[in-house]
């Protein structure tokens, strides 16, 4: 009998290989899954409190010297496309525009061999005045993270009235070409799930991509609970009466979102993309190409990681590139199968998304 326990099965397991790596440059790990897909934290700092990430009072925050510097990251993301295979690059944070160096850091990961694909994922406050220059300095794509377009629900969820701020960010974003521009929306029971339609028709309107996350047990409160959530198939639900749905045929090619054709059922005929990440409910670990390194440089093989390594103190006691490149490998080698979140034996792991880097 085959008892699950919520863990994905991964095909493609390298044989025997569990006592030891194989010579291979990439990012590999014990289930033949290769990460190419980096996401840098360049900051816990968030000056949000969205009620699904951060506690109302924010959290210890890394002093300056704790965070990797500017240096340190082009280094690392150097050392990642050059001898890791990795080819796209994504900022997030914490709010990475919270840096001042950010345009300095994008400008020098444009500059690198092979030149990565580099996006940011942002709340947007600030954005409307560093649009353009992020786009000169060579950034490709923008994510927004935007749960309701009413002040007072938008408050509620990010404890903050900053709803017009994120506005105009997002229209700058598009009038800098930072397209296609993605908008993240977690829903809430009973805050603002009632808003899953009405997001959708205003991206579709302003001809951005929106992708509804399943909320994931990654708050710093710990309130998250499965039975509470709101899953993919609510989502559907949610949108039925207003929306079709056709699911778009292109793989998914390790994307994490299922992406759909939604057609208003209004006869207006607006009609765009939509995505749905089912983190929680259809987990998609089995094609999982992330890694990723914490604001204070430590690798993270997964989001809900009990382990890291840590790469600063090698980059700072003068370990070269290749011991450097040697120690992210080991970290992404011992990559577990899933994240286990239907196990029942699931530990909601010590950090919380902001202090990740989601
Ligand atoms: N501050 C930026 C922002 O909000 O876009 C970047 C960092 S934020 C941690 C990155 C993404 O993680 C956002 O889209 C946010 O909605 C998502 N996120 C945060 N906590 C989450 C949780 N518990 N479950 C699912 N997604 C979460
Ligand atoms: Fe800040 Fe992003 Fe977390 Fe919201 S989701 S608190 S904006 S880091």
């Amino acid at each position: 009998m085959v008892v699950s326990l919520g863990i994905p099965t991964l095909p493609g397991r390298v044989h025997g290989a569990t006592d030891g790596r194989p010579a291979t440059p990439g990012l590999v790990d014990r289930f033949g899954r290769t990460a190419t897909d980096l996401r840098v934290s360049l900051t816990d700092r968030c000056n949000l409190r969205c009620t699904y990430c951060m506690p109302a009072d924010g959290l210890p925050w890394l002093d300056r010297e704790q965070a990797l510097s500017a240096d340190e990251i082009v280094r690392l993301v150097e050392i990642g496309v050059r001898d890791l295979g990795v080819r796209q690059v994504r900022f997030t944070g914490g709010e990475p525009l919270l840096r001042a160096d950010l345009v300095d850091i994008i400008a020098r990961c444009a500059a690198l061999e092979p030149r990565p694909e580099l996006s940011l994922t942002t709340n947007a406050i600030g954005l409307a005045s560093r649009a353009e220059s992020l786009a000169a300095a060579g950034l490709d794509r923008i994510n927004v993270s935007l749960d309701s377009l009413h002040a007072e629900t938008f408050m509620k969820v990010t404890r903050r009235p900053f709803l017009e701020r994120v506005l105009e960010g997002v229209d700058a974003a598009a009038a800098a070409g930072l397209g296609p521009i993605k908008i993240n929306a977690v829903l809430l029971p009973g805050v603002n799930d009632h808003e899953a339609p009405a997001l959708l028709r205003w991206a579709l309107e302003q001809g951005h991509e929106l992708r509804y996350i399943e909320q994931m047990p990654l708050d710093a409160d710990h309130t998250w609970s499965r039975s509470s959530m709101v899953t993919a198939a609510d989502v559907r639900a949610l949108l039925a009466p207003h929306f079709g749905l056709a699911p778009v045929e292109a793989p998914r090619d390790g994307a994490p979102a299922e992406r759909f054709t939604a057609t208003a059922t209004d006869g207006s005929g607006l009609t765009g993309t939509v995505g749905i990440i089912a983190s929680v409910t259809e987990p998609f670990c089995v094609d999982c190409r992330r890694t990723r390194l914490t604001a204070e440089g430590s690798v993270r093989s997964c989001l809900f990681s009990h382990t890291e390594t840590d790469l600063r103190e090698s980059l700072r006691s003068g370990a070269d590139d290749a011991a450097i490149a040697e120690l992210w490998r080991g970290a992404m080698w011992q990559k577990p199968a899933g994240h286990g979140l239907d196990d029942p034996s699931f530990v909601q792991p010590a950090r919380s998304m902001s202090a990740i880097g989601g």
